[in-house]
Order: C-alpha cells, then structure tokens, then sequence
C-alpha cells in the first residue's frame, strides 16, 4: 500500500522492533512482522498483530514485569 505519512513511498513486509512502554512495565518485542514504507521508514502493523501485542502486553503488565524482551512469534 502507499504510505499515509511521507505519500510518496510504498510499503514493503519486514520484520521490525517495538517498544511498548505501559504503566510500570517496558516491553520489547523483537521480529514483528510488519509493513514499512521504503521510503520514511514508517512501520504499520496490522489489527492482528496490533491485538497479539497488546493481549502479551497486558499478560506481562499482570505478572509485574517491569522491563522484558519478547520475540514475537506469529
Ligand atoms: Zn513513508
């Protein structure tokens, strides 16, 4: 798809990093498969991958972790 912050890119798949910062708890989640534009670098997840995150986010935030790094497996 075309990208909606430069305009002028495309976005291609790839696998990028994400840092959630919720709360007391820092999350690092590592290969997330992802689009990002070849243009700016601007990197959109899906709904799906958006969701896993958010449910293995708040997994950590009840067990107290308060800095963890996870590789998300799709
Ligand atoms: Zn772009």
């Amino acid at each position: 798809m075309k990208c909606a912050i430069c305009r002028n890119g495309h976005t291609v798949d790839g696998r990028v990093t994400i840092v959630l910062d919720k709360e007391q708890t820092i999350l690092v989640f590592k290969d997330v498969p992802a689009q990002v534009c070849d243009n700016c670098g601007e990197e959109y997840l899906s709904a799906k991958t958006n969701k896993e995150l958010l449910k293995l986010a708040n997994d950590a935030i009840k067990r107290g972790i308060s800095l963890e790094l996870l590789k998300y497996a799709a």
